[in-house]
């Protein structure tokens, strides 16, 4: 069985360190660090040596959810979105954007965060946005 090693980014925080994912018949089975990577030399944190665990996870997400009646079920987009969006205007209409923070990810790219940001403050009235990459 042959194994390719495909050069990467862990993508759990803003570090960016160098691996190699593990690929054999088309999944991907383990990490290795890149020993020539310049930011992480070799090196990798619990989080990179497992990053890729969560690719098959059941637990993983795949369509958005919405809560009704106290309990979490599958919901379109569209659905989503709109009741996203309800939500917010009665936040800002009531309270203001004070009351509105957002999180963001390192999964995202720096354009994606950048968006992010200007929804929170020109559209949300709000500096209350942070990063993961931070925690
Ligand atoms: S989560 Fe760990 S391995 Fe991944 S980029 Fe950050 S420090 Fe590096």
């Amino acid at each position: 069985m042959q194994m390719e090693h495909v050069p990467s980014v862990c993508c759990f925080c803003g570090c960016g360190c160098g691996l190699y994912f593990h690929v054999s018949q088309g999944r991907i089975t383990g990490v290795s660090p890149s020993r020539n990577h310049p930011v992480s030399k070799g090196n990798l944190c619990v989080k990179g040596w497992h990053s890729y665990e969560s690719v098959y996870s059941p637990k993983r997400l795949t369509h958005p959810l919405v809560r009704k009646n106290g309990r979490l079920v599958q919901a379109s987009w569209d659905e989503a979105l709109s009741i996203t969006v309800d939500a917010f205007k009665g936040v800002l209409s009531q309270h203001g954007g004070s009351a509105i923070g957002l999180l963001s990810s390192a999964k995202c790219t720096n354009e994606e965060n950048y968006l992010l940001q200007k929804l929170a403050r020109a559209v949300l009235k709000t500096n209350n946005i942070d990063h993961c990459a931070r925690l």
